[in-house]
Protein backbone atom coordinates (compact mmCIF):
# COMPACT_ATOMS: atom_id res chain seq x y z
CA UNK A 1 0.00 0.00 0.00
CA UNK A 2 0.87 3.42 -0.68
CA UNK A 3 3.22 4.57 2.52
CA UNK A 4 1.00 7.98 2.43
CA UNK A 5 -2.11 5.97 2.88
CA UNK A 6 -1.31 3.40 5.50
CA UNK A 7 -0.41 5.80 7.98
CA UNK A 8 -3.56 7.17 10.55
CA UNK A 9 -5.40 10.18 9.40
CA UNK A 10 -4.11 13.49 10.59
CA UNK A 11 -5.60 16.45 11.72
CA UNK A 12 -3.31 18.29 9.34
CA UNK A 13 -4.48 20.92 6.89
CA UNK A 14 -4.73 19.93 3.74
CA UNK A 15 -3.85 23.55 1.95
CA UNK A 16 -2.37 26.59 2.67
CA UNK A 17 -4.90 26.85 5.13
CA UNK A 18 -2.87 28.17 8.11
CA UNK A 19 -1.99 31.44 6.08
CA UNK A 20 -2.02 34.57 7.65
CA UNK A 21 -5.96 35.81 7.21
CA UNK A 22 -7.49 32.83 6.57
CA UNK A 23 -10.63 32.11 9.31
CA UNK A 24 -9.96 28.79 10.51
CA UNK A 25 -13.22 27.25 12.34
CA UNK A 26 -11.17 25.92 14.87
CA UNK A 27 -10.97 28.56 17.01
CA UNK A 28 -14.31 29.02 16.84
CA UNK A 29 -15.51 26.06 17.13
CA UNK A 30 -19.75 26.28 18.27
CA UNK A 31 -19.84 22.76 19.15
CA UNK A 32 -17.55 21.59 21.98
CA UNK A 33 -17.69 17.75 21.14
CA UNK A 34 -14.43 16.86 19.93
CA UNK A 35 -14.38 13.54 17.65
CA UNK A 36 -11.72 11.77 18.18
CA UNK A 37 -10.00 10.62 15.21
CA UNK A 38 -10.04 7.16 17.42
CA UNK A 39 -14.15 6.90 16.76
CA UNK A 40 -13.77 7.81 12.90
CA UNK A 41 -11.37 5.07 12.57
CA UNK A 42 -13.29 2.90 14.44
CA UNK A 43 -17.26 3.70 13.53
CA UNK A 44 -18.69 1.68 10.41
CA UNK A 45 -18.16 3.73 7.32
CA UNK A 46 -18.92 3.69 3.58
CA UNK A 47 -17.40 5.02 0.61
CA UNK A 48 -20.17 5.20 -2.73
CA UNK A 49 -17.69 7.77 -4.46
CA UNK A 50 -14.88 5.68 -5.35
CA UNK A 51 -13.16 5.60 -8.63
CA UNK A 52 -11.01 1.65 -8.83
CA UNK A 53 -8.37 3.11 -10.99
CA UNK A 54 -7.98 6.23 -9.17
CA UNK A 55 -7.28 4.10 -5.88
CA UNK A 56 -4.54 1.66 -7.08
CA UNK A 57 -1.93 0.99 -4.65
CA UNK A 58 1.27 2.64 -5.58
CA UNK A 59 3.36 -0.40 -4.96
CA UNK A 60 1.22 -2.16 -6.90
CA UNK A 61 1.19 -0.13 -9.77
CA UNK A 62 4.93 -0.36 -9.93
CA UNK A 63 4.99 -3.87 -9.57
CA UNK A 64 1.75 -4.70 -12.00
CA UNK A 65 4.00 -2.05 -14.36
CA UNK A 66 7.16 -3.73 -14.43
CA UNK A 67 5.55 -7.23 -15.14
CA UNK A 68 3.70 -5.84 -17.73
CA UNK A 69 6.30 -3.27 -19.74
CA UNK A 70 4.16 -0.54 -18.68
CA UNK A 71 6.60 2.58 -18.83
CA UNK A 72 6.10 4.86 -15.39
CA UNK A 73 8.01 8.32 -14.86
CA UNK A 74 9.51 6.57 -11.81
CA UNK A 75 9.33 2.98 -10.35
CA UNK A 76 9.64 3.90 -6.99
CA UNK A 77 6.33 5.22 -4.23
CA UNK A 78 8.41 8.75 -2.78
CA UNK A 79 9.29 8.76 -7.13
CA UNK A 80 5.45 8.69 -8.04
CA UNK A 81 4.34 10.78 -5.20
CA UNK A 82 6.67 13.36 -6.37
CA UNK A 83 5.94 13.73 -9.94
CA UNK A 84 2.38 12.07 -10.92
CA UNK A 85 0.43 11.56 -7.56
CA UNK A 86 0.39 14.66 -5.83
CA UNK A 87 -1.45 16.12 -2.60
CA UNK A 88 -1.35 19.38 -4.11
CA UNK A 89 -2.58 20.20 -8.59
CA UNK A 90 -2.44 22.68 -10.05
CA UNK A 91 -5.33 22.19 -12.78
CA UNK A 92 -7.67 19.31 -12.95
CA UNK A 93 -5.64 18.07 -15.92
CA UNK A 94 -2.70 17.48 -13.67
CA UNK A 95 -4.89 15.88 -11.76
CA UNK A 96 -5.88 13.28 -14.44
CA UNK A 97 -2.68 12.68 -15.32
CA UNK A 98 -1.89 9.77 -13.40
CA UNK A 99 -4.80 8.09 -14.57
CA UNK A 100 -2.94 7.40 -17.72
CA UNK A 101 -0.61 4.93 -15.54
CA UNK A 102 -3.06 3.58 -13.77
CA UNK A 103 -5.58 2.30 -16.68
CA UNK A 104 -1.95 1.00 -18.45
CA UNK A 105 -1.54 -1.70 -15.74
CA UNK A 106 -5.04 -2.72 -15.53
CA UNK A 107 -5.44 -4.62 -18.98
CA UNK A 108 -6.26 -7.81 -18.17
CA UNK A 109 -8.14 -9.89 -15.21
CA UNK A 110 -5.83 -10.60 -12.69
CA UNK A 111 -4.50 -6.88 -12.33
CA UNK A 112 -8.19 -5.87 -12.31
CA UNK A 113 -8.92 -8.56 -9.59
CA UNK A 114 -6.02 -7.78 -7.86
CA UNK A 115 -6.25 -3.84 -7.57
CA UNK A 116 -10.12 -4.51 -6.48
CA UNK A 117 -8.99 -7.00 -3.64
CA UNK A 118 -6.67 -4.74 -2.44
CA UNK A 119 -9.02 -1.50 -2.47
CA UNK A 120 -11.77 -3.70 -0.52
CA UNK A 121 -8.94 -4.67 1.71
CA UNK A 122 -7.59 -0.99 2.73
CA UNK A 123 -11.26 -0.08 2.95
CA UNK A 124 -11.70 -2.76 5.62
CA UNK A 125 -8.39 -1.42 7.42
CA UNK A 126 -10.08 1.72 8.38
CA UNK A 127 -13.33 0.37 9.24
CA UNK A 128 -15.34 0.95 5.68
CA UNK A 129 -18.19 -1.76 5.44
CA UNK A 130 -19.97 -0.98 2.46
CA UNK A 131 -17.88 0.23 -0.75
CA UNK A 132 -19.27 1.09 -4.22
CA UNK A 133 -16.29 0.96 -6.38
CA UNK A 134 -17.06 2.62 -10.40
CA UNK A 135 -14.82 2.38 -13.15
CA UNK A 136 -14.89 2.82 -16.92
CA UNK A 137 -15.14 -1.04 -18.24
CA UNK A 138 -14.60 0.69 -21.77
CA UNK A 139 -11.38 1.86 -20.61
CA UNK A 140 -10.24 -2.33 -19.78
CA UNK A 141 -11.72 -3.37 -22.62
CA UNK A 142 -9.20 -4.81 -25.31
CA UNK A 143 -8.27 -7.34 -27.72
CA UNK A 144 -7.88 -9.55 -24.97
CA UNK A 145 -10.38 -8.75 -22.35
CA UNK A 146 -14.15 -8.29 -23.28
CA UNK A 147 -16.76 -6.47 -21.16
CA UNK A 148 -17.90 -9.72 -18.90
CA UNK A 149 -14.11 -10.69 -18.17
CA UNK A 150 -13.63 -6.97 -16.77
CA UNK A 151 -17.06 -7.22 -14.25
CA UNK A 152 -16.07 -10.40 -13.48
CA UNK A 153 -12.59 -9.50 -12.73
CA UNK A 154 -13.35 -6.79 -10.24
CA UNK A 155 -16.23 -8.79 -8.99
CA UNK A 156 -13.69 -11.66 -8.18
CA UNK A 157 -11.52 -9.19 -6.41
CA UNK A 158 -14.14 -7.81 -4.28
CA UNK A 159 -15.89 -10.90 -3.44
CA UNK A 160 -12.71 -12.36 -2.37
CA UNK A 161 -12.07 -9.95 0.07
CA UNK A 162 -15.25 -9.69 1.32
CA UNK A 163 -15.88 -13.19 1.69
CA UNK A 164 -12.24 -13.35 4.04
CA UNK A 165 -13.95 -10.48 6.01
CA UNK A 166 -17.37 -12.17 6.70
CA UNK A 167 -15.85 -15.21 7.71
CA UNK A 168 -14.18 -13.65 10.68
CA UNK A 169 -15.35 -14.78 14.00
CA UNK A 170 -17.42 -11.02 15.32
CA UNK A 171 -19.10 -10.81 11.62
CA UNK A 172 -20.07 -14.74 12.17
CA UNK A 173 -21.26 -13.87 15.32
CA UNK A 174 -23.24 -11.53 14.75
CA UNK A 175 -20.74 -8.76 16.77
CA UNK A 176 -20.16 -6.45 13.89
CA UNK A 177 -21.68 -5.97 10.72
CA UNK A 178 -20.56 -7.38 7.58
CA UNK A 179 -18.39 -5.91 4.68
CA UNK A 180 -20.76 -5.24 1.18
CA UNK A 181 -20.22 -3.62 -1.48
CA UNK A 182 -21.83 -3.21 -5.16
CA UNK A 183 -20.45 -2.21 -8.55
CA UNK A 184 -21.09 1.34 -10.61
CA UNK A 185 -20.17 1.47 -14.08
CA UNK A 186 -19.01 4.54 -15.49
CA UNK A 187 -19.67 6.15 -18.82
CA UNK A 188 -17.76 9.00 -20.17
CA UNK A 189 -18.99 12.78 -21.07
CA UNK A 190 -16.40 12.60 -23.66
CA UNK A 191 -13.67 10.52 -24.94
CA UNK A 192 -10.48 10.92 -27.23
CA UNK A 193 -8.02 8.00 -29.07
CA UNK A 194 -5.67 7.55 -26.38
CA UNK A 195 -7.72 6.51 -23.48
CA UNK A 196 -8.17 3.15 -24.63
CA UNK A 197 -8.24 0.80 -27.29
CA UNK A 198 -12.23 0.47 -27.10
CA UNK A 199 -12.34 3.93 -27.41
CA UNK A 200 -10.16 4.11 -30.53
CA UNK A 201 -11.93 1.66 -32.10
CA UNK A 202 -15.14 3.20 -31.31
CA UNK A 203 -14.07 6.66 -32.62
CA UNK A 204 -12.91 4.91 -35.94
CA UNK A 205 -15.72 2.94 -36.76
CA UNK A 206 -17.95 6.15 -36.12
CA UNK A 207 -15.57 8.58 -37.75
CA UNK A 208 -18.15 9.87 -40.11
CA UNK A 209 -20.86 10.54 -36.84
CA UNK A 210 -20.62 13.96 -35.10
CA UNK A 211 -18.88 13.47 -31.72
CA UNK A 212 -20.88 14.17 -29.64
CA UNK A 213 -23.85 11.19 -31.18
CA UNK A 214 -20.35 9.02 -30.50
CA UNK A 215 -20.46 9.52 -26.79
CA UNK A 216 -23.72 8.67 -26.46
CA UNK A 217 -23.94 6.05 -28.21
CA UNK A 218 -21.06 4.81 -26.40
CA UNK A 219 -22.53 5.53 -23.33
CA UNK A 220 -25.73 3.52 -24.65
CA UNK A 221 -23.90 0.62 -25.54
CA UNK A 222 -22.54 0.61 -21.97
CA UNK A 223 -25.97 0.46 -20.37
CA UNK A 224 -27.07 -2.26 -23.38
CA UNK A 225 -23.94 -4.11 -22.13
CA UNK A 226 -24.06 -3.85 -18.14
CA UNK A 227 -27.93 -4.89 -18.14
CA UNK A 228 -27.08 -8.07 -19.94
CA UNK A 229 -24.38 -9.10 -18.41
CA UNK A 230 -26.33 -7.99 -14.93
CA UNK A 231 -29.19 -9.84 -15.74
CA UNK A 232 -27.29 -13.20 -16.97
CA UNK A 233 -24.21 -13.43 -14.46
CA UNK A 234 -25.89 -11.51 -11.53
CA UNK A 235 -23.22 -9.14 -10.71
CA UNK A 236 -24.21 -6.72 -8.20
CA UNK A 237 -23.94 -3.87 -10.86
CA UNK A 238 -26.07 -1.66 -8.99
CA UNK A 239 -25.30 1.81 -10.27
CA UNK A 240 -24.71 3.83 -13.53
CA UNK A 241 -22.30 7.14 -13.40
CA UNK A 242 -21.20 9.67 -16.00
CA UNK A 243 -17.67 10.87 -16.06
CA UNK A 244 -15.57 13.14 -17.50
CA UNK A 245 -15.17 16.53 -18.79
CA UNK A 246 -18.27 18.42 -17.69
CA UNK A 247 -17.54 21.40 -19.63
CA UNK A 248 -18.48 21.26 -23.32
CA UNK A 249 -20.10 17.93 -22.81
CA UNK A 250 -23.27 18.18 -21.37
CA UNK A 251 -25.61 15.36 -19.50
CA UNK A 252 -28.14 15.57 -22.65
CA UNK A 253 -25.86 13.40 -25.20
CA UNK A 254 -26.13 10.36 -22.81
CA UNK A 255 -30.18 10.68 -22.44
CA UNK A 256 -30.62 7.47 -24.29
CA UNK A 257 -28.26 5.58 -22.07
CA UNK A 258 -29.80 6.99 -18.80
CA UNK A 259 -33.28 6.04 -19.85
CA UNK A 260 -32.17 2.36 -20.55
CA UNK A 261 -30.32 1.93 -17.31
CA UNK A 262 -33.58 3.23 -15.61
CA UNK A 263 -35.81 1.05 -17.48
CA UNK A 264 -33.55 -1.51 -16.49
CA UNK A 265 -33.34 -0.53 -12.49
CA UNK A 266 -30.08 0.08 -12.73
CA UNK A 267 -29.56 2.99 -10.31
CA UNK A 268 -28.10 6.39 -11.35
CA UNK A 269 -25.41 8.94 -9.96
CA UNK A 270 -23.68 11.63 -11.74
CA UNK A 271 -20.91 13.65 -11.88
CA UNK A 272 -22.04 16.98 -11.61
CA UNK A 273 -21.23 20.52 -10.43
CA UNK A 274 -17.60 19.53 -10.38
CA UNK A 275 -16.32 21.97 -12.89
CA UNK A 276 -19.38 23.63 -14.56
CA UNK A 277 -21.83 25.52 -12.93
CA UNK A 278 -25.79 24.29 -11.52
CA UNK A 279 -26.81 23.58 -14.96
CA UNK A 280 -24.97 20.74 -15.24
CA UNK A 281 -27.06 19.03 -11.81
CA UNK A 282 -30.28 20.81 -12.48
CA UNK A 283 -29.42 18.34 -16.27
CA UNK A 284 -28.24 15.30 -13.98
CA UNK A 285 -31.64 15.82 -12.31
CA UNK A 286 -33.99 16.84 -14.71
CA UNK A 287 -32.75 14.74 -18.07
CA UNK A 288 -30.92 11.98 -16.35
CA UNK A 289 -33.14 11.61 -13.25
CA UNK A 290 -29.65 11.12 -10.90
CA UNK A 291 -30.32 9.39 -7.69
CA UNK A 292 -27.16 10.69 -6.57
CA UNK A 293 -24.78 14.08 -7.65
CA UNK A 294 -21.25 13.19 -7.76
CA UNK A 295 -19.39 16.12 -5.81
CA UNK A 296 -22.36 18.42 -6.53
CA UNK A 297 -19.87 21.25 -5.55
CA UNK A 298 -21.25 24.28 -7.50
CA UNK A 299 -24.84 23.63 -6.71
CA UNK A 300 -25.31 26.61 -4.95
CA UNK A 301 -22.53 28.75 -7.43
CA UNK A 302 -25.13 30.73 -9.00
CA UNK A 303 -22.73 33.40 -10.66
CA UNK A 304 -21.12 30.81 -12.46
CA UNK A 305 -25.01 30.15 -14.47
CA UNK A 306 -24.62 30.53 -18.07
CA UNK A 307 -27.63 29.48 -19.91
CA UNK A 308 -30.55 32.32 -20.29
CA UNK A 309 -31.98 32.45 -16.46
CA UNK A 310 -33.88 34.90 -15.76
CA UNK A 311 -33.74 34.88 -11.99
CA UNK A 312 -30.60 33.06 -11.04
CA UNK A 313 -30.67 32.86 -7.08
CA UNK A 314 -34.37 31.83 -7.18
CA UNK A 315 -33.38 28.96 -10.35
CA UNK A 316 -30.41 27.66 -7.35
CA UNK A 317 -32.88 27.76 -4.73
CA UNK A 318 -35.52 25.71 -6.34
CA UNK A 319 -33.15 23.33 -7.13
CA UNK A 320 -31.32 22.99 -4.39
CA UNK A 321 -34.46 22.49 -2.37
CA UNK A 322 -35.93 19.97 -4.84
CA UNK A 323 -32.78 18.31 -4.15
CA UNK A 324 -33.44 18.37 -0.43
CA UNK A 325 -36.87 17.38 -0.15
CA UNK A 326 -36.38 14.22 -3.02
CA UNK A 327 -33.04 13.25 -0.43
CA UNK A 328 -30.65 13.25 -3.79
CA UNK A 329 -27.73 12.58 -1.87
CA UNK A 330 -24.55 14.73 -2.69
CA UNK A 331 -21.50 12.57 -2.92
CA UNK A 332 -19.05 14.95 -0.89
CA UNK A 333 -15.63 14.44 -1.77
CA UNK A 334 -13.62 17.19 0.11
CA UNK A 335 -9.89 16.84 -0.78
CA UNK A 336 -10.76 15.84 -4.52
CA UNK A 337 -12.51 19.25 -4.67
CA UNK A 338 -9.33 21.22 -3.27
CA UNK A 339 -7.46 19.31 -5.39
CA UNK A 340 -9.25 19.95 -9.08
CA UNK A 341 -10.56 23.52 -8.20
CA UNK A 342 -8.58 26.15 -8.05
CA UNK A 343 -11.43 28.66 -7.02
CA UNK A 344 -11.54 26.85 -3.39
CA UNK A 345 -8.31 27.78 -1.81
CA UNK A 346 -9.21 26.10 1.90
CA UNK A 347 -12.11 24.21 3.18
CA UNK A 348 -13.30 26.85 4.80
CA UNK A 349 -14.79 28.36 1.20
CA UNK A 350 -16.10 24.47 0.74
CA UNK A 351 -20.19 24.30 -0.20
CA UNK A 352 -20.50 21.85 2.41
CA UNK A 353 -21.49 24.43 5.30
CA UNK A 354 -24.15 25.80 2.75
CA UNK A 355 -25.30 22.18 2.00
CA UNK A 356 -25.62 21.53 5.72
CA UNK A 357 -27.48 24.48 6.26
CA UNK A 358 -30.26 23.38 3.60
CA UNK A 359 -30.49 20.17 5.18
CA UNK A 360 -29.54 18.40 2.18
CA UNK A 361 -28.36 14.83 2.17
CA UNK A 362 -24.80 14.31 1.90
CA UNK A 363 -22.14 11.84 2.46
CA UNK A 364 -18.69 11.69 2.38
CA UNK A 365 -16.49 9.94 -0.11
CA UNK A 366 -13.00 9.77 -1.36
CA UNK A 367 -13.21 10.07 -4.80
CA UNK A 368 -9.84 8.71 -5.14
CA UNK A 369 -8.10 7.29 -2.46
CA UNK A 370 -4.43 7.30 -4.09
CA UNK A 371 -4.70 10.58 -6.92
CA UNK A 372 -6.13 12.55 -4.18
CA UNK A 373 -4.45 10.81 -1.35
CA UNK A 374 -6.77 10.44 1.30
CA UNK A 375 -9.21 7.87 2.98
CA UNK A 376 -12.52 7.54 4.33
CA UNK A 377 -11.28 8.10 7.89
CA UNK A 378 -9.45 11.40 6.46
CA UNK A 379 -12.18 12.83 5.00
CA UNK A 380 -14.45 12.78 7.54
CA UNK A 381 -12.08 14.12 10.26
CA UNK A 382 -11.48 16.92 7.86
CA UNK A 383 -15.40 17.59 7.99
CA UNK A 384 -15.31 17.03 11.40
CA UNK A 385 -12.49 19.44 11.84
CA UNK A 386 -13.71 22.09 9.39
CA UNK A 387 -17.02 21.91 9.39
CA UNK A 388 -17.36 21.53 13.82
CA UNK A 389 -19.90 18.54 12.74
CA UNK A 390 -21.50 17.69 15.89
CA UNK A 391 -21.96 13.74 16.47
CA UNK A 392 -25.63 13.60 15.73
CA UNK A 393 -25.16 15.77 12.37
CA UNK A 394 -21.83 13.17 11.77
CA UNK A 395 -24.02 10.13 12.46
CA UNK A 396 -26.53 11.42 10.23
CA UNK A 397 -23.53 11.75 7.38
CA UNK A 398 -22.74 8.25 7.76
CA UNK A 399 -25.16 6.73 7.80
CA UNK A 400 -26.94 8.32 4.65
CA UNK A 401 -24.14 6.70 2.95
CA UNK A 402 -25.57 2.83 3.49
CA UNK A 403 -29.32 4.57 3.08
CA UNK A 404 -28.41 6.07 0.01
CA UNK A 405 -26.46 3.38 -1.60
CA UNK A 406 -27.29 1.17 -4.48
CA UNK A 407 -27.04 -1.61 -2.11
CA UNK A 408 -27.35 -5.20 -4.32
CA UNK A 409 -29.70 -6.85 -2.33
CA UNK A 410 -33.42 -7.08 -1.69
CA UNK A 411 -35.17 -3.77 0.07
CA UNK A 412 -35.47 -5.74 3.17
CA UNK A 413 -32.01 -7.04 3.13
CA UNK A 414 -30.61 -3.67 2.80
CA UNK A 415 -32.87 -1.89 6.05
CA UNK A 416 -31.66 -5.55 8.35
CA UNK A 417 -27.57 -4.04 6.84
CA UNK A 418 -28.85 0.10 7.50
CA UNK A 419 -30.49 -1.36 10.92
CA UNK A 420 -26.97 -3.58 11.97
CA UNK A 421 -24.82 -0.46 11.04
CA UNK A 422 -26.72 2.10 12.96
CA UNK A 423 -26.77 -0.52 16.15
CA UNK A 424 -22.88 -0.80 15.65
CA UNK A 425 -22.55 2.89 15.04
CA UNK A 426 -24.54 3.71 18.12
CA UNK A 427 -22.45 0.96 20.54
CA UNK A 428 -19.07 2.48 19.81
CA UNK A 429 -20.78 5.93 20.07
CA UNK A 430 -21.52 4.99 23.73
CA UNK A 431 -17.87 3.71 23.92
CA UNK A 432 -16.25 7.06 23.36
CA UNK A 433 -19.02 8.68 25.26
CA UNK A 434 -20.88 10.92 22.00
CA UNK A 435 -23.90 9.07 21.82
CA UNK A 436 -26.79 11.87 22.00
CA UNK A 437 -30.45 11.08 21.42
CA UNK A 438 -30.80 13.47 18.26
CA UNK A 439 -33.50 13.31 15.52
CA UNK A 440 -32.22 11.23 12.69
CA UNK A 441 -32.57 12.67 9.65
ZN1 LIG B 1 -15.34 10.89 -9.26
Amino acid sequence: MAKRNTSAPTTEAPTADSLAGSSSTSATNNHPTVIPPEFIRKAPKSDLHVHLDGSIRLGTLIELAKERNVELPSYTEDGLVDLVFKDRYGSLKEYLQGFQYTTAVLQDEEALERAAYELAEDNMAEGVRYIEVRFAPHLHVNPNLDMTQVLWAVHRGLKKAKDLFNDSTPVRQNLEPPFEYGMIVCAMRMFTENMSDYYNKFLQIHRYSQRRKVYGLASLELAQAVVAIRNEYGLPIVGFDLAGQERGYPAVDHLEAYRYAHKNFLKKTVHAGEAYGPESIFQAITDLHADRIGHGYHLLSSWLIEDEIANKNEYVRALAEYIADRRITIEVCLTSNLQTNPRVRNLNEHAFRDFQNLRLSTTFCTDNRTVSSTTVSREIELACQYFNLTPSQLRNSIIYGFKRSFFPGTYRNKRNYVRQIIDYYEKIEEEFGLHEKDDQD
